[in-house]
């Protein structure tokens, strides 16, 4: 939770707590008994002094340190309630001030001006420091590039409500994109775009709710139990999506950012404020993760919960294969299909566990895609394959190719394209016999770093493959403008090649299309020899599949180059 700040830490420890009250009128009591007490000891002894047996002490002293008792409780009534303790301590104030003028009174001597002077000074200081508490727990509430409150005015808003027994929903926003603005534009248009984006969510939550900034890119709401959550969220969404126009030395720039929410409710009674906030984390982290487009606002439930521990069960796992060195590769052969004569292979990474078993990349490669572990499990491949092919690459020269897969969120890296660069030159690799598979998604992410990446690859030679091609994301318009050498025909087209005639005429369009384009074209997960032969009738240039062979060991797949 990050430090906060004293004020907070010390007093609200008992200004959140149920017993606030409580603590305010026995102060209140302290303060009051003390007076009364005063007054007495005043009006009994006046100056004189005490004979306490064994020695003598003056009266005023008593009354001293009974007005010190009596300042302190009015000072700590100020710091738990602002108003009620300025109220209390001026009523505690002026009854002291009326028993101390009955004395003067009575006794027919000034000797109390001074205590009741210093009881004013007390009462002052008192609520000036109360105020500058105040001023500074507000300080430290609020988010400065928002005016919102921040994530401890969010926690302390939350606490309040629980305690209250109040029902309801808290929703978390994730604004995507924001961090590149910031850095591409600057700070000053950074906090001004949240600005904006603050603006519009208030907007459209108004009385539904209330706003909060508690991180860098991430809003919270706390909504209330009538709402209608998800049509509201979409709105919000909705809003913030809209471009955001931002004035940058006299020129407006379209600035675009998105927005994932997630949300859980409150209405258990029993239910704390860590757990409220872990659940809407993690409702968070799915829709932010979450590859579907549609998926912008996930509920909290169970089943979530335990799909999230599974992931981070996984991300263990993978974290700890990278640790122990306990990821190897195989070896798919990839095919001429005319006289089927070896094109090269495809390196497929494979992770063992501690017991020997393994685990197939389908399960692992999603889970290391959300996290950065992607990029060292790809590096880590990449290393490999140059070490253990670059003697037979060499040998075998330009038409002989080991490809490798890189994930979408490396070839959008900028310094990408440099890092294979600077692993060819260590190695020796020729550059010619190696081959880059990206999947159709990568078009998706930053297309002006993935078309700047695959540019500089192949400056040097090196092929670019399209994985996966026919599921989806990118159309062969799109690729007209990328340097692609080679399309691979995904396996679920492959697949239907005999019984659909809508596959058969899609598949002849992308292998026509595909040369006309001057990329090769490659079948994977071809496994019956009725594909071959249409794939053969349709100019396929290469295939992959068990049909010819299954992903083999590195020891055989060297076996296979002799
Ligand atoms: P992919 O790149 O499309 O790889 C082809 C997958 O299809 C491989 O599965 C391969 O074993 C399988 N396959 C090939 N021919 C056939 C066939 O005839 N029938 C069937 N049923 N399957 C066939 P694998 O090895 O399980 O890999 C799955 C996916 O994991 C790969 O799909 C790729 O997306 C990812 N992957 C594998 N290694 C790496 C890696 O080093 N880095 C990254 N980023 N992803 C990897
Ligand atoms: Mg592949
Ligand atoms: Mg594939």
């Amino acid at each position: 939770m990050g430090d906060k700040p004293i004020s907070v830490q010390r007093i609200n420890r008992i200004v959140d707590s149920k017993y606030k009250n409580l603590f305010l009128y026995l102060a209140f009591l302290v303060a009051f008994l003390a007076v009364i007490t005063n007054g007495f000891i005043s009006s009994r002894f006046g100056n004189a002094v005490i004979d306490l047996g064994s020695t003598t002490i003056p009266a005023s002293s008593i009354s001293g340190c009974i007005q010190a008792v009596s300042v302190m409780a009015c000072i700590f009534m100020v710091l738990i309630d602002y108003r009620a303790g300025v109220r209390l301590a001026i009523f505690t104030f002026l009854f002291s001030i009326f028993g101390i003028t009955r004395n003067m009174i009575a006794n027919n001597t000034l000797s109390s001006i001074p205590g009741a002077v210093n009881c004013l000074i007390y009462i002052l200081v008192s609520i000036i420091i109360g105020k500058q508490l105040k001023m500074a727990d507000r300080f430290a509430l609020t988010d400065s590039s928002t005016g919102l409150p921040n994530r401890y005015g969010f926690e302390r808003e939350l606490e309040t409500r629980l305690r209250g027994s109040e029902r309801g929903y808290v929703a978390y926003l994730h604004i995507g994109g924001f961090h590149d603005l910031n850095a591409n534009l600057g700070r000053k248009y950074g906090n001004s775009i949240l600005m904006e984006v603050s603006e519009r969510i208030a907007g459209v939550v108004g009385d539904h709710g209330e706003v909060f900034k508690i991180e860098g890119a991430e809003f919270a709401l706390i909504l209330s139990e009538g709402c209608k959550y998800e049509s509201l969220l979409s709105q919000v969404i909705d809003a913030i999506e809209e471009p955001i126009v931002v004035d940058k030395n006299g020129i407006k720039v379209n600035c675009f950012v998105t927005a994932t929410a997630g949300v859980a409710d409150f209405f258990d009674r029993r239910i704390t404020t860590d757990e409220v906030m872990l659940c809407t984390d993690v409702a968070m982290n799915y829709a932010v993760n979450s590859r579907d487009e549609d998926c912008k606002i996930s509920t909290y439930n169970d089943a979530l919960r335990a799909e999230v521990a599974k992931t981070n069960e996984m991300e263990k796992m993978i974290t700890d294969a990278i640790k122990n060195d306990n990821f190897y590769l195989q070896y798919q052969p990839q095919y001429i299909l005319d006289g089927k004569r070896l094109r090269g292979f495809e390196a497929l990474v494979r992770m063992r566990l501690n017991d020997g078993s393994t685990v197939s990349p389908t399960i692992f490669i999603p889970v290391a895609e959300r996290s950065d572990l992607i990029l060292e499990i790809d590096r880590y491949v990449r290393k490999r394959v140059m070490k253990e092919f670059k003697d037979i690459c060499t040998a075998k020269g330009e038409g002989f190719v080991v490809s490798v897969n890189v994930s979408a969120k490396e070839i959008s890296n900028p310094a990408f394209a440099d890092e294979v660069l600077e692993a060819m030159e260590e190695t020796g690799f020729p550059p010619e016999c190696f081959e880059i598979e990206i999947t159709e998604y990568s078009f998706v992410q930053s297309l002006d770093n993935t078309r700047q990446n695959i540019k500089e690859l192949r400056d040097h030679g090196i092929k670019i493959a399209v994985d996966d091609f026919g599921t989806g994301y990118t159309s062969l318009s799109q690729l007209l403008n990328l340097p692609v050498t080679l399309l691979k025909i995904d396996k679920s087209l492959i697949d239907n090649l005999e019984d659909s005639e809508i596959n058969r005429d899609f598949v002849k369009t992308v292998i026509y299309m595909g040369h006309l384009m001057n990329c090769e074209v490659i079948s994977e997960g071809v496994e019956k020899e009725s594909q071959l032969r249409l794939l053969n009738q349709f100019d396929c240039d290469f295939i992959q599949g068990f049909v010819w062979s299954r992903p083999l060991d590195y020891e055989v797949a060297v076996d296979l180059c002799k």
